[in-house]
């Protein structure tokens, strides 16, 4: 009989190498096989699970020590305190992709404004923008996949009715429907600098990381077809590598002149998304 410290502290060592937060991840990983919370773990380390749910966690340890990250392992993700579906057909939400809902929600207030979230994925922003604002969200992915998952997304969470997903190349799908809000978080990793396994990040899917040479193709695309799909007084906001901010900065001033772009930054002060307005005072 192994009792849950253990069997925790079994899973911890079998991490130490692969992970860089080994005790924390063997307890995500035992707390989800018990379907219990971490604090329920923390309070019953003598409690022995079952022979099948040690070996439950020691295949979920073996995945984790290879690379596969635990938002895999576990099937969802946390994203602005909301629960999110994750598989290996989206990405996983990032905190700093937070800043645009942040953004989105002081924009909106409590106005019913049209939405576009392009390269949606799992749906984490737009499902997110819908569930904190009346505003009714578009989103758009190549991948079928992420669009399923965006819909059950959208489904669990209770905003289905203000979340419209359509699979598609970036903003096809919309055809020539105008929205007050555009936002994005496109692949925009340079080709050479995508990671290899066991970096978890490599077990993302690369259609969603990556953003060709300079980490800015498709970036270029969005820019291209975007004038015509905004209202006059619309805000636009795209998150990118800090790296490309200041390329990123140049494809927006000739592609909407009439715009101001602040340059913002995340929680690690890295400078990490483009604010694009027109200044006007909004009614
Ligand atoms: N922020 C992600 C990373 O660094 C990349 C997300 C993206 O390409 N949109 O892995």
């Amino acid at each position: 009989m192994t009792s849950i410290a253990e069997t925790l502290a079994q899973g911890t060592a079998l991490l130490r190498d692969s992970s860089g937060s080994p005790y924390a991840d063997a307890q995500l990983l035992l707390a989800h096989v018990l379907n219990r919370g971490r604090e329920w773990l923390v309070a019953h380390g003598d409690a022995t699970p079952s022979v099948p749910e040690i070996q439950a966690f020691q295949r979920l340890g073996a995945k984790r020590s290879r690379g596969v990250p635990v938002a895999y392992l576990l099937g969802s993700a946390g994203f602005y305190g909301r629960e999110f579906l994750v598989n290996e057909n989206v990405l996983i939400p990032r905190p700093e992709t937070e800043h645009l809902v942040d953004e989105a929600r002081r924009f909106i207030g409590d106005r019913p404004l049209r939405v576009l979230d392009v390269g949606t994925g799992s749906g984490a922003i737009a499902c997110t923008i819908a569930a904190e604002t009346p505003a009714s969200v578009h989103g758009t992915d190549i991948s079928p996949a992420a669009v399923g998952i965006a819909n059950e997304n959208a489904r669990r969470l209770g905003v289905a009715d203000r979340c419209h997903f359509c699979v598609g190349d970036l903003t096809e799908p919309v055809g020539a429907q105008r929205f007050d809000l555009v936002v994005a978080n496109l692949p925009y990793v340079p080709s050479a600098e995508i990671a290899r396994e066991p970096d978890p990040i490599a077990y993302e899917p690369r259609e969603a990381l990556d953003g060709g040479p300079d980490g800015l193709a498709l970036y270029r695309l969005l820019l291209d077809a975007l004038p015509p799909l905004v209202n006059p007084n619309a805000l636009i906001l795209l998150e990118a590598a800090p790296p490309t901010i200041p390329g990123l900065s140049a494809i927006v001033r000739s592609a909407l002149p009439h715009f101001a772009i602040t340059v913002c930054r995340d929680y690690a002060g890295l400078d990490r998304y483009l604010r694009i307005s027109t200044g006007v005072a909004l009614g």
